[in-house]
C-alpha cells in the first residue's frame, strides 16, 4: 500500500509540470498560430500535375482559398504566412478579371499551372468519369501539362527557352468563342483559333462543329498546343508562315497521332476538303506509299507554309517530324532553332541533325520500313 501511494506521487511529480506547460499551450491551434478552414476540409482541387491557383478554391468566403485561418484562440504568428497567401491569391484574381470584365461573366473557373492558365466556361465535365466544370478544368488543366512534358521531351528545348505561359479558353457557346477569339487571338472563328508566339492563346468551342465530345477536345487540344509549344520556343516565332509548315504541321500530327492514336485535325483546310478526306491510317499510308514508290520526299515539302500543304503533304510531314523525334531524340528542338533563322530545310537538317538532307531521306526510308507496319495487300 505504501509503496502504491509513493508510485502515485511520482507520476502527480511528474506530471504536474507537463500539466503546467500545457496550460500555455493553445488548445485551438496547438500553437500553430492557425486552424484549417473548415468549410474547405471537404472540398478539394483534383490536380495530378499540379496547379498554382484556383478561382473556385478562392470563392471561399472564410478562407478565401488560404485554406488555412488565423487562430482567435491566440496571438501566435501563424505557421505559413497567411497574409503573403492571400495576397498572392488577390494579385492572381485580379489579372484574370479583364477576361471576365471583357466577356461579362462572373462564373468562369479560371486556374492556372506553372505553363498554362485555362478560362473554363463549360457548365457541365466534358470528361466521362468526372464530376463537374471545376473537376473537369483541373483535369484540362493536366493534359495541358502533360502535353508540355511531352514537348519538352521531344523537342529538347531547356525551360528556359519556352517562357511564355500559354492561355486556353473554352466556351460553350459560338457567340463567346466568337467574341473571345476575335479579342485574344486576332481571329474571329466560333469554333478554334490560336495565337502563336511569344504568349500562345488557344480559343475553343465545345460542343458544336467539329468539336463535340471528349474525343473531339483532346485531339483539338493536343493538336493545338503543339503548335501553340512550338512557336514558343527560342525566338518565338512561329515556322507554319516561316517555309516550314512540314515541322509545323507535322509536329501537331505526330502528338495528335500519339496520344489518340489517329489524326482528325487539319488546320486551315477548307470545309470541302475536310469532306473530301481519306480516311488514313498514317503509319500504314506512308508505308505502303513507300513500298510502292510513291514518297513525296522532304526536300519538296521544305518551303512551303502550313497553310499551303495538301493533306497528302500533311501525311508525310507527320512522318518526317515522326522520324526527327523518334531516331534523334532531342534533337526537334535544335531543328525549329535553325529553320526559325530563315535557313533552309537543307541547312537546318545539316545543323541539328548532322546528317545532309539526302542522307536524311536515305535513313527515314529505313527506319520507315523497320518501324511501321505495312498493309497486306
Ligand atoms: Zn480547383
Ligand atoms: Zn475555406
Ligand atoms: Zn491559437
Ligand atoms: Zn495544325
Amino acid at each position: 500500500m505504501v509503496a502504491l501511494l509513493r508510485a502515485l506521487l511520482w507520476v502527480a511529480l511528474c506530471v504536474t509540470p507537463l500539466w503546467a506547460s500545457q496550460a500555455t499551450e493553445c488548445a485551438t491551434c496547438k500553437d500553430r498560430g492557425m486552424v484549417a478552414c473548415r468549410l474547405c476540409a471537404s472540398k478539394t482541387c483534383d490536380s495530378e500535375r499540379g496547379f498554382l491557383h484556383c478561382s473556385v478554391a478562392q470563392d471561399c468566403g472564410e478562407c478565401g482559398g488560404v485554406r488555412w485561418l488565423d487562430c482567435e484562440g491566440c496571438a501566435r504568428p501563424p505557421e505559413l504566412d497567411l497574409a503573403a497567401r492571400r495576397a498572392d491569391l488577390a494579385r492572381w484574381r485580379a489579372q484574370q478579371q479583364p477576361i471576365d470584365e471583357f466577356m461579362a461573366r462572373r462564373d468562369l473557373v479560371h486556374i492556372d499551372s506553372a505553363h498554362f492558365r485555362l478560362a473554363f466556361d463549360l457548365k457541365r465535365s466534358p470528361y466521362k468519369g468526372v464530376s463537374g466544370p471545376h473537376e473537369a478544368a483541373h483535369r484540362m488543366l493536366d493534359q495541358c501539362e502533360r502535353s508540355w512534358m511531352e514537348f519538352m521531351a521531344d523537342s529538347g528545348v531547356p525551360p528556359a527557352e519556352l517562357a511564355g505561359v500559354t492561355q486556353v479558353l473554352v466556351w460553350g457557346s459560338e457567340k463567346d468563342q466568337e467574341k473571345a477569339s476575335s479579342k485574344w487571338t486576332l481571329e474571329r472563328s466560333t469554333s478554334v483559333a490560336k495565337l502563336m508566339g511569344a504568349s500562345p492563346v488557344l480559343s475553343l468551342c465545345h460542343g458544336k462543329g467539329r468539336v463535340r465530345d471528349e474525343a473531339d477536345l483532346e485531339h483539338e487540344l493536343v493538336h493545338q498546343l503543339a503548335h501553340c509549344l512550338l512557336s514558343n520556343a527560342y525566338k518565338s516565332t512561329w515556322l507554319g508562315g516561316k517555309k516550314a509548315g512540314w515541322v509545323d504541321e507535322g509536329y501537331a500530327h505526330f502528338c495528335e497521332q500519339r496520344r489518340s492514336g489517329s489524326v482528325q485535325v487539319w488546320c486551315s483546310l477548307s470545309e470541302a476538303a475536310l469532306e473530301k478526306l481519306e480516311p488514313w491510317k498514317f503509319e500504314l499510308e506512308v508505308a505502303r506509299r513507300t513500298a510502292d514508290g510513291e514518297v513525296l520526299e522532304l526536300a519538296s515539302l521544305s518551303g512551303l507554309d502550313t497553310v499551303g500543304l495538301s493533306p497528302l503533304q500533311r501525311l508525310f510531314a507527320w512522318s518526317y517530324v515522326d522520324h526527327v523525334v523518334r531516331a534523334h531524340p532531342g534533337r526537334l528542338g535544335a531543328l525549329v532553332r535553325v529553320l526559325q533563322q530563315d535557313k533552309p530545310t537543307s541547312e537546318a537538317v545539316q545543323t541539328a541533325l548532322n546528317v545532309s538532307l539526302a542522307d536524311l531521306q536515305l535513313g527515314w526510308a529505313t527506319w520507315v520500313k523497320a518501324t511501321y507496319v505495312a498493309r497486306k495487300r
